[in-house]
């Protein structure tokens, strides 16, 4: 036990509480609800529909789709330059992240 820990009861402030929440749409059963999402490995910000209990995954945050974009971009440029060079995990990863984002984009017209 840490005697320095704060008590737990108390309830957390409503600012606190809405920081992590967005509003979303569940795509399989439509349920709107507030939830925090869980970042999944590249960035993708998973949600949990309490309706349903499907997962599904939202766009990139507007950050993550920027830097993965110019990363992408920045090792095609070193592969042109640099004639033989083969495209590392890397690349690959960033590609995939690009890719699953316009995907899911997509899908959410
Ligand atoms: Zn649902």
């Amino acid at each position: 036990m840490n005697p320095y820990e704060p008590p737990k009861s108390q309830n957390p402030p409503v600012s606190f509480l809405n920081a992590d929440t967005h509003p979303v749409t569940c795509p399989h059963c439509n349920e709107a609800f507030r939830g925090a999402p869980k970042k999944t490995f590249l960035g993708f910000q998973q949600y949990n529909c309490p309706a349903c209990s499907q997962k599904f995954k939202y766009p990139l945050s507007r950050g993550y789709r920027i830097t993965y974009w110019v990363l992408l971009l920045g090792s095609f440029v070193t592969m042109v330059n640099k004639p033989g060079a083969q495209p590392n995990l890397f690349t690959l990863l960033m590609a995939i992240a690009v890719i699953s984002d316009l995907y899911l984009m997509w899908k959410r017209r």
